[in-house]
């Protein structure tokens, strides 16, 4: 059976300005690498909802943690209470499909989803890359196991009908070190599925002449028409030095996940704490420039919507 461990545990007694007591729940948020916009979501809804404490007695904190499939997987265990996963691991853990077959997290529940997340390839200029293709033979980092590239990455590899074996060398380097693999000419090229700009590909464009890869062709095509969490996506030309022109690929959003388990109050008080302060949470980080309420309660989410996370939004009349 599952243990609910963080809030009944790890709720302390704490001393008020009045020297009354207050009971305060600790909630984690799961990230992803320092470099890439995960651990930034995480840190702006903490600070967020650390404003406010004193009223609601909430307190967050969001740790850099492996990514995607990492973080369901600790809500999963309830080791975590909320994180930041692509929409298509929300969809494969809520549906136990895929790297989540066996492992089904029903419990799974959608907050609401972030900014959108391309596919992102970047080479070496003179690795002579040009088409994902061309990564054949490459020494290729796939990204670190819990993390939602390198799961997406195998998902193209099947596709395509490669495996790891398709690239001379296959490293499973961390998001905050792939800039420096590239820079040392350690790697050919580096995979993220991450939000834009981001440190991460900035790093990585500043240190070694470098180019965004497209990622088209039938198989790309037919991953998007066959999948409700995939879509076409553009990685606007002149967000790093020596891409200046549009990269096509196709792509996913970041959402906000929970567990069923997670109180609905709690929730709710993080949730509030994002959207009664919405252009201040906007404004944390330029990949959350063209949010918008609308999108962020509906697009990517195909676990159902925590009740907190829902009453709040009836309230604002977003929702029926
Ligand atoms: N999409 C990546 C993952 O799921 C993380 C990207 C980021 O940290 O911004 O692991």
């Amino acid at each position: 059976m599952k243990h609910w461990k963080n809030l009944g545990l790890a709720a302390v007694l704490a001393a008020s300005a009045t020297g009354a007591t207050a009971q305060e729940t600790f909630i984690n948020i799961g990230t992803g690498g320092q470099t890439g916009v995960y651990f930034v979501v995480g840190q702006s809804i903490c600070r967020l909802v650390n404003r406010g404490t004193a009223d609601h007695n909430v307190r967050c904190t969001a740790p850099s943690t492996g990514g995607s499939i990492a973080n369901i997987n600790a809500i999963a265990a309830g080791d975590m209470e909320m994180g930041v996963a692509q929409s298509d691991w929300q969809f494969h853990a809520y549906n136990g499909s895929s790297e989540f077959e066996g492992n089904q997290v029903g419990d799974l529940r959608a907050v609401f989803s972030v900014h959108p997340e391309p596919f992102t390839v970047v080479a070496r200029a003179d690795a002579g890359i040009s088409t994902f293709a061309d990564l054949q033979g490459m020494r290729v980092n796939v990204g670190n196991p819990g993390s939602g590239q390198r799961a997406t990455m195998e998902v193209v590899l099947d596709a395509l009908g490669w495996t790891m074996d398709d690239f001379s060398l296959a490293s499973e380097l961390a998001p905050a070190e792939q800039a420096a693999a590239l820079g040392d000419n350690n790697v050919d090229a580096i995979i993220y599925t991450v939000g834009h700009p981001n440190g991460s590909i900035q790093e990585a464009a500043s240190t070694v002449e470098s180019v965004l890869v497209p990622v088209t062709g039938p198989e790309i095509e037919a991953l998007i028409a066959d999948n409700p969490y995939y879509a076409a996506a553009t990685i606007p030309g002149g967000m790093y030095e020596g891409t200046p022109d549009d990269v096509t690929t196709f792509g996913v959003r970041a959402t906000f996940v929970t567990s069923a388990e997670v109180p609905d109050d709690v929730i709710y008080t993080v949730v509030a704490a994002v959207f009664d302060n919405f252009d201040r949470f906007r404004g944390l980080h330029p990949a959350f420039a063209n949010l918008s309420e609308e999108s962020m309660i509906a697009d990517g989410l195909s676990a159902p919507l925590h009740p907190g996370a829902e009453r709040y939004y009836r309230e604002r009349g977003w929702i029926e």
